[in-house]
């Protein structure tokens, strides 16, 4: 269900919502490659009526599944944002539309998710993408075995203790 709001309910003092939306009834789908939605957008949020607009608080949450920019690995991405607030208006050019006296807040919180969405997802800090051990492992580590000498050394003092016989 989308999560609406009666403003006749709110007249008095604020009221506290809980719920969540389904995945179909956000328009995620278009997103990102990358990122698509696994879990439904959770709220708990209080709402409070201020002359002609709302004030919207609480915690939001979605978790999403991603593909790794770096490497591809698929992972998911818990989003959560606690201590959102927004703000609605009721009236004038950017306010939402009230019919019977409800408000339908889910475009609010979904615009409020995509916000934090990763440009480019990645599975983690340690992260260091694809082929990079191939990369490493060309560095001086190997030239350094070359150059030691001391297989030669040893032989030397083998030599010299056959002549002593
Ligand atoms: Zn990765």
């Amino acid at each position: 269900m989308p999560f609406t709001v009666n403003i006749q309910h709110l007249e008095q003092e604020g009221q506290a919502y809980q719920g969540s939306i389904p995945i179909d009834d956000l328009d995620l789908n278009s997103i990102d490659d990358l990122i698509c939605p696994l879990s439904s957008l959770d709220y708990r949020l209080t709402v409070e009526k201020h002359e002609t607009n709302l004030l919207v608080q609480g915690e939001i949450s979605q978790t999403f599944s991603c593909e790794c920019s770096r490497c591809l690995k698929n992972f998911e991405l818990p989003v959560v944002i606690s201590g959102w607030s927004g703000f609605v208006a009721l009236e004038g050019e950017e306010s939402l539309p009230v019919n019977n006296d409800m408000v339908d807040l889910t475009e609010v919180l979904r615009e409020d998710i995509l916000l934090v969405l990763p440009q480019h997802p990645v599975c983690g800090q340690a992260c260091k993408g694809f082929g990079s051990k191939v990369v490493e492992t060309v560095e001086p580590h190997d030239a350094e075995e070359l150059k030691d000498p001391s297989p030669w050394i040893a032989l030397d003092h083998l030599n010299l203790e056959k002549d002593k016989d």
